[in-house]
């Protein structure tokens, strides 16, 4: 590929659900833009996430773009949780439809972006050698998207089939009769094991820590019910914006689960876990059971007794039950047969926190208590969550710290949407923002609808500067932590705290306020004239700011 170099108004970085509609947003009020995707598809994380079993965990109806009534009423979802490929298909759908991928560039990673003081421009390059600049800067690089493989001495010489399951081929792998191992336990692997069992002559899973997890009863999409949530669309996405999670269809959880008697509260989760609804129905059973650590237990049981009743080996069962860490305060997976996949004989279960894995041989690996060999080895091992990819590039002011610099305590934002120090540049569900606490696919939209306005309104006050003042932003990181620190969340070792990744700062990335909150605060900010944000300009170039094109989307078919 020859390196091309060019102006826009924004780059976007990414083309995944925030990428996408980044460009469409875009476009549909006149600004030129390029996206820069490392794929050689659009998709982000449902591109990469390709191994068996990967499904969304958030209702179809609810995990699709809600910006575009005909987008809506020309798609309809054949399972009641999207597998994979068809949330893929949907994507490219959507790329296809509003005709995206004239403006994306795929087989493009961006190594650095810097801003520039003077001319007022982000350089954006490439590992293709490109060289793009840009006034904006839309980061649309996702919460997890920069895979984590750890660091087993050895693991190079590994001369079986190596898989993570964060950068799955894109031809299907058949492990039929084959011996496979695979590490990690966490909702990735939660979704795979059950899949890989059935085709593996054995399966051999290691375990660090015991995770929590619901059944999903995934089912084929009912129809009615899918028209039903068409019909009353307003309704439901208004119910969705106000609720604390950005879901709809979920009764608000109203007493503490202390105060249910324990046969009511026995049959208040029966009910939620029969009933298929997710994480979010299991969470919101009780008001306090994400702050109160009794009223965690009381959940928390409930789930230690459902696998203590699944898992026919007591051993097994045991070692499979969570312990010291409170129930959704790692994400709470939901799955497909997990538990009853150990009651195979193909399957073992291999405790690694009492004998730690201690190097990769060329036939597999070594714990501190034996060898096992494999035919295929899968690294399950989650991701270097929210800062990942934003730190991977080389993001920085040309006269000041680099982003990794800035970060070096942990994320600082202003929203979670942009960086004080760092003009121009909008983080997509940035650290600091709801994000992966709720249905990212309506974070997505609110983010990208902020920041386009942003552009749009500075371009309409000959403003083309922006960014948040340092104080707004401290207050920022205090309050999302102060929020945190009255929920369970920091107790455990999860990647929301970074404390799955060596070395990275321990702090409760997401803001847990909840999205209604959210919401009217990026909302409220604006109406006070972008309070916490320092505006400027025209800068040198800010003539050069593309007027608005006049038939930038195309026609919708009728
Ligand atoms: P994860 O939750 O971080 O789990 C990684 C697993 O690998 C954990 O069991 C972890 O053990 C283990 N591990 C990590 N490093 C290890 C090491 N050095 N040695 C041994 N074990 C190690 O990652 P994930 O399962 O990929 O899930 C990440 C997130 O993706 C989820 O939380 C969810 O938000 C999202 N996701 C969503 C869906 C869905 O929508 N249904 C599905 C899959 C994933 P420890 O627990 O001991 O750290």
């Amino acid at each position: 590929m020859s390196a091309e170099t060019g102006q826009f108004d924004v780059i976007v970085v990414g083309a995944g659900l925030s990428g996408l509609y980044a460009l469409y947003r875009l476009r549909e009020r006149g600004f030129t833009a390029r996206v820069l995707e490392a794929g050689s598809g659009v998709g982000g994380t449902w591109y990469w996430n390709r191994y068996p079993g990967a499904r969304c965990d958030v209702e179809s109806v609810q995990y699709s773009y809600s910006f575009s009534k005909e987008l809506r009423q020309e798609w309809t979802w054949s399972e009641r949780y999207g597998g994979q490929p068809e949330i893929l298909r949907y994507i490219n759908f959507v790329a296809d439809r509003f005709d995206l991928r004239r403006d994306i560039q795929f087989n493009t990673r961006v190594v650095s972006a810097v801003f520039n003081d003077e001319t007022n421009l982000w350089s954006v390059e490439t590992d293709q050698g490109d060289l793009f600049s840009a006034t904006y800067c839309i980061m649309a690089t996702g919460c997890l998207s920069t895979p984590y493989e750890p660091d087993y001495p050895g693991l190079g010489d590994y001369q079986g089939d190596l898989y993570h399951t964060g950068r799955w081929p894109h031809e299907e792998v058949d492990f039929s009769g084959m011996r496979v191992g695979v590490i990690g336990t966490g909702a990735t692997a939660i979704q795979l094991i059950p899949v890989v069992a059935k085709q593996a002559q054995h399966l051999t899973v290691f375990q660090r820590t015991a995770n929590y997890s619901i059944p999903g009863h995934n089912q084929p999409a009912d129809s009615e019910a899918d028209r039903e949530f068409e019909a009353n669309f307003d309704a439901r996405y208004d119910k969705a914006r106000h609720s604390f999670a950005g879901m709809s269809g979920y009764s608000s959880p109203r007493v503490s689960a202390l105060e249910d008697e324990p046969a009511e509260r026995n049959r208040y989760f029966e009910e939620r876990w029969a009933s298929g609804g997710g994480t979010f129905a299991m969470l919101t059973t009780y008001r306090d059971l994400l702050v109160n650590p009794e009223a965690n237990d009381l959940a928390a049981e409930f789930v230690r007794e459902k696998i203590r009743s699944i898992v026919k080996d007591p051993a097994v069962a045991e070692l499979l039950t969570p312990r010291n860490q409170p129930i959704g305060a790692k994400r709470l997976p939901v799955d497909t047969f997990y538990f009853e996949t150990y009651n195979r004989d193909n399957v073992s279960l291999v405790d690694i926190r009492s004998a730690p894995i201690e190097r990769v041989t060329a036939k597999g690996l070594r714990t501190s208590e034996r060898a096992y060999e494999f035919d295929a080895l899968i690294l399950a091992t989650g991701f270097d969550a929210m800062t990942g990819a934003l730190l991977a590039m080389n993001v920085r002011r040309e006269s000041g710290p680099t982003l990794k610099e800035a970060w070096a305590e942990g994320p600082k934002s202003y929203l979670g949407i942009m960086v004080a120090g760092f003009p121009n540049m909008f983080t997509i569900t940035g650290p600091g923002s709801p994000s992966v606490k709720m249905n990212m696919i309506y974070a997505i939209e609110q983010h990208v609808e902020w920041a386009v306005d942003c552009i749009d309104h500075l371009r309409s006050q000959g403003l083309d500067r922006i960014a948040p003042t340092e104080t707004a932003q401290e207050d920022w990181v205090e309050h999302a932590r102060e929020v945190a620190e009255t929920t369970l969340m920091p107790e455990a070792d999860s990647w929301y705290m970074g404390a799955n990744i060596p070395g990275k700062p321990r702090v409760f990335m997401p803001y847990f306020g909840g999205f209604e909150r959210y919401w009217q605060l990026c909302n409220e900010i604006v109406a006070d004239g972008y309070r916490g944000f320092e505006t400027s300009g025209p800068h040198d170039l800010a003539a050069n700011l593309t007027e608005p094109r006049k038939d930038p989307v195309p026609a919708l078919p009728s």
